[in-house]
Order: structure tokens, then sequence, then C-alpha cells
């Protein structure tokens, strides 16, 4: 006569996320919420708020004859987006505002 047993805790089912990243303006290590492989992300810069925010204040100061647009070089003026070298989908954007 066998004796099945169930085990206890069968039912109890754990979903375990792994933690959100902090996105800055350097590559981080994690897994792709989209092909769900390991990574680290392929950065970019494109222009933010406080690019514009930076180039109105140059402006403001009379740096209007080009100095306005060097915030649009600057990649410490821009915002950083994070994207998955494997499925090329954005995982994460880190903005300075
Ligand atoms: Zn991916």
């Amino acid at each position: 006569m066998s004796n099945l047993q169930p085990p206890p805790h069968q039912h109890v089912t754990v979903v375990q996320q792994p933690p959100t990243p902090v996105f800055r303006d350097i590559p981080v290590n994690m897994v792709c919420q989209h092909c769900h492989h390991q990574i680290t992300t392929a950065i970019s810069f494109e222009t933010g708020t406080l690019t514009w925010i930076i180039c109105g204040v140059l402006i403001l100061f009379g740096c209007w004859l080009g100095c306005c647009l060097i915030p649009f070089y600057v990649e410490g003026c821009k915002d950083c987006v994070h994207t998955c070298p494997n499925c090329h989908q954005v995982v994460g954007k880190f903005t300075r505002i």
C-alpha cells in the first residue's frame, strides 16, 4: 500500500522579482525584462530637459552666439538611455531631473 502524501508547501508559490537596478550614466548589469538575458546595458545619451534648461540659461546670460549649443555636446547634460545589447529594447533611462 503506497502512501502518497503531497509535500506540505506545494501550492505556495514565491515569485521573486529581481531588484530593479538603479540607472545612472554608466552601464549596469541586470536581467533584461524583454529577453530575460543577463546583460550589461548599452548606454546612449539623448537630449533631455536639463539640456534645454542649460541652453536657456546660457541664452539669458548672453551666450547665444553658439555657446547655448554647448549642452547639446556635453554628455553630462543629457539623459542616459539604457538599451539591451541582446534584443535592443530600451530597458531603462536615467534622467537628470
Ligand atoms: Zn533584452
